[in-house]
Parts: C-alpha cells; sequence; structure tokens
C-alpha cells in the first residue's frame, strides 16, 4: 500500500441512511403525522389530492395519480393501453425486476436490450429488437437520468410504436427541458424510501398528459370505481395512502434543494475521480446540456471492482451493485429470450454504485473518493 493509500483513514459513509435522513428533519416530520393522524385522514383524502396536484405542476403533467408504489404505476399504465396479450415491451435488461414484472402482470411480453455507455437503454438495440409483436417502448430512466429520447420517439414514431416510461428512479430528470415520465404515454415514479423522493413505506404515482389513461389508473386503482362511487370496471386496490402523501407532499417542497446537492456531490466525484483511468464514470452535470440528471444513484464502473468493493468496505464505505448483479437476462426464473447482451454484460463485471445521498457531509464525499483513489494507489 502506498502513502496516500494509509493516508486516507476510515470513517463510516453506509451506502444509504433511513434513520439520519429521520433525524434531518423529526420534527417536521413527526407534526405531519400527528396532524394526518389526528384527522384521522387515511385513504383518499384532501393530502393526496393536493400532493397529486403539486406533482403534476411540478412536473408539467396535466395529470399525476398516486398509486400504491412504482410497480403498480407501470402494471396500472400498461394494463390503460389495452394491447393484445403477449405483445412484447422492450426495455433495458439493466433494469429493476419490477419493470418486466409489470409487463408479465399485464399480459404482456418483456424483451431485454443491451444499453450503452451512459448505462442507460441503448436506441440502435431498441431497433434490432423490433419484431411484428412489439407494441411499445419502455425505456428506464435510470440512476437519475433520461435516456436519449429524441431517438427513442423517433424510432417510435417510425415503426408506430407507444412510448411509456419507468421513471421510478428520475423524478425531476429533464431532457430538453421535458421532465422525465413525459415523453410518451405515461411515465411512472416511485417513492419508495430510497428514491430521491421517498416516502415511509410504498408509494408511486403515474403521469401522463392523456385524459383517457388517467382516468383508466385512477379508476382501476380505486376498485373500479369512478368519481360518483359507481362499479364501472374490473379494478383493484393500488391506492397511495393519504398519510404518506402527506409526507410525500411535504417533502416535495425542498426537492429543489435536494436535487442541487444531489448533483454537487455528482460534480465533486466527477472531480475528484475523473483522473482515474481504471474508471469510467457516470456523465458530470454539465457534461451534456440537453440532460438534467437528478443522481438517483452514482454508478461507476470500474477495473477490480470486486477487490475495490472490499476496500472500500474496509474505509467504511458502503456500495452496492445494482439488482444484486442480475440484470433482466440474467434472472434464470423469468425465462426471458433475448440475443446476447454483451455490452450490459461486460458492464456487470464493473459497475459499482457508491454511496450519494442527503445524510453525506462534504468530507464524507471525499472520503468517498479519496479512498477508491487510494485503491488505485493516486
Ligand atoms: C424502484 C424502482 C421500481 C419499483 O418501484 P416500487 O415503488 O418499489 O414498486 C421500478 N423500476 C425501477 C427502475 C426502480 O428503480
Amino acid at each position: 500500500m502506498n502513502m496516500l493509500a494509509s493516508a486516507v483513514v476510515a470513517r463510516q459513509v453506509p451506502f444509504f441512511d433511513y434513520p439520519a435522513l429521520f433525524e434531518q428533519d423529526r420534527a417536521g416530520l413527526t407534526q405531519i403525522f400527528l396532524d394526518v393522524c389526528g384527522r384521522g385522514a387515511y385513504i383518499m383524502q384532501k393530502d393526496l389530492r393536493e400532493f397529486e396536484a403539486a406533482l403534476a405542476a411540478f412536473t408539467g403533467a396535466k395529470h399525476a395519480i398516486g398509486v400504491a408504489d412504482g410497480t403498480n404505476a407501470i402494471l396500472l399504465g400498461l394494463r390503460a393501453l389495452e394491447l393484445p396479450a403477449g405483445s412484447e415491451v422492450i426495455m433495458a435488461s439493466h433494469t429493476y425486476v419490477a419493470t418486466a414484472n409489470a409487463a408479465y402482470f399485464a399480459g404482456l411480453v418483456p424483451v431485454p436490450v443491451d444499453c450503452g455507455p451512459d448505462h442507460m437503454i441503448d436506441p440502435t438495440a431498441i431497433r434490432e429488437a423490433i419484431t411484428p409483436k412489439t407494441r411499445v417502448i419502455m425505456p428506464t430512466q435510470l440512476n437519475g437520468r433520461c435516456a436519449d429520447m429524441d431517438a427513442i420517439r423517433a424510432l417510435a414514431a417510425e415503426h408506430k410504436l407507444i412510448v411509456a416510461e419507468d421513471a421510478a428512479q428520475a423524478l425531476g430528470a429533464r431532457f430538453n427541458g421535458t421532465h422525465a415520465g413525459l415523453f410518451g404515454a405515461f411515465g411512472t415514479i416511485s417513492f419508495y424510501p430510497a428514491k430521491v423522493l421517498g416516502c415511509f413505506g410504498d408509494g408511486g404515482a403515474v403521469l401522463t398528459n392523456d385524459d383517457r389513461i388517467a382516468a383508466y389508473v385512477r379508476t382501476a386503482a380505486d376498485h373500479g370505481r369512478n368519481e360518483h362511487g359507481e362499479f364501472v370496471m374490473w379494478g383493484t386496490n393500488s391506492r397511495l395512502d393519504n398519510l404518506q402523501a402527506a409526507f410525500l407532499k411535504y417533502k416535495l417542497t425542498t426537492y429543489g434543494d435536494a436535487m442541487k446537492r444531489r448533483r454537487w456531490i455528482a460534480a465533486r466525484y466527477h472531480e475528484l475521480l475523473k483522473e482515474v483511468p481504471e474508471l469510467h464514470l457516470p456523465p458530470a452535470p454539465d457534461a451534456d446540456k440537453r440532460h438534467f440528471d437528478i443522481y438517483q444513484n452514482y454508478e461507476i464502473e470500474a477495473d477490480r471492482r470486486d477487490s475495490l468493493k472490499e476496500y472500500l468496505k474496509g474505509m467504511g464505505v458502503g456500495s452496492i451493485i445494482q439488482w444484486a448483479g442480475q440484470p433482466l437476462h440474467k434472472i434464470k426464473a423469468l425465462g426471458l429470450s433475448s440475443r446476447p447482451l454483451q455490452k450490459t454484460d461486460r458492464m456487470f463485471e464493473r459497475c459499482l454504485m457508491i454511496p450519494l445521498h442527503l445524510a453525506m457531509s462534504d468530507s464524507d464525499v471525499d472520503h468517498v473518493a479519496n479512498s477508491i483513489r487510494a485503491f488505485y494507489g493516486r
């Protein structure tokens, strides 16, 4: 070990820190709990309506519909499209299993494809996967970044396909000024606790500018019941809890600061790590003016990735290999067929997510980056 390496002293920087995030605003959050419970306002109350209105205003969506979670958001959005059973949905293999699960439970067939150097779905790979059964292109707006939506929309127009986004990780991310979730028929958001806008349990939303899709999702998520209380179609229970909506509405008011801080951390990582040749970094915040990334995750590629992960652990730094190292086409139980996905396979030998969250201090950020540099002898 060289001098610098031994000079970096271990300190605890967990990959994520739920208790610390709660402690940052214990009083404000407790007040919301007391207020909502004091009113006994649990299901479909004003906090939900107000949060939906605030979310629509924030993103510029005509409709924002709170649902039980991000997976149900995709499921209900896809069902609203009323496609023939067995229609194919092209998605990145580098996505959470939820994207594929939702398509499957909507009676559709997930078709996983490769990703590009920025880890986003590769438009060329989409083109190669189109068959007569393809109906939907579903990019995952991964790690808080939008895919190349110009290329994807052009491809969809050429082949008369529907674009629908899994924007679970990308609330507030933009591409050419348009918010993630608004590039196609609908987009979905997750409020899972570790998401940038996280609640205290499960939560999700569907964003859409389409009145029919909005009405379908809203009705289907409440047992097929319309606004007059009549049962007008088959449905399920996939409502967003009013208490969660109240927390989310409150947290949305400071979301601008949260995005700013994340972008600052990403810029700092880029600054400290850009000259390490063993690494491939995510695009920096100012690298491409079309993109406004919110850095839900900071996913690097690294030589000797497994040793780096072990070394970081010794330095007190938590890190994660996304999806437990299994992109969709590697999950045997799903039995998905795809072409060989060499880029994704190669990427999964090297990818690692390092901590990026609001409980980190500036010196925590530097400790993570300096530990990585030390591992490579820099
Ligand atoms: C979190 C996530 C989901 C699922 O959201 P849940 O709210 O946990 O159901 C779907 N897709 C991606 C890419 C996600 O990161």
